[in-house]
């Protein structure tokens, strides 16, 4: 019965940390007038850096596979 669970889970932590990233990532931004974070008063301050590398693993990792084909494969009927 725990099996369900997990199959729930399986893949889907990141996206639920997703918002928490983008809000992390939000509020940890450099602050331009500053020039720097304004919650831990650092450029690019370590939570916005994890953050921000999280957010862009899981983009890169679904980016893969909807990945556009070549548009050479559309040409190749025209070799008679
Ligand atoms: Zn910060």
């Amino acid at each position: 019965m725990a099996a369900e669970q997990d199959r729930h889970e399986s893949g889907s932590l990141t996206d639920r940390l997703l918002p928490y990233y983008r809000d992390v990532v939000a509020m940890h931004a450099d602050d331009p007038a500053v020039g720097a974070c304004l919650v831990c008063r650092l450029p690019r301050c370590e939570d916005w850096r994890f953050a921000s590398e999280r957010l862009l693993t899981s983009i890169d990792r679904e980016a893969e596979p909807t990945m556009p084909a070549s548009p050479r494969l559309q040409h190749g009927g025209d070799s008679s």
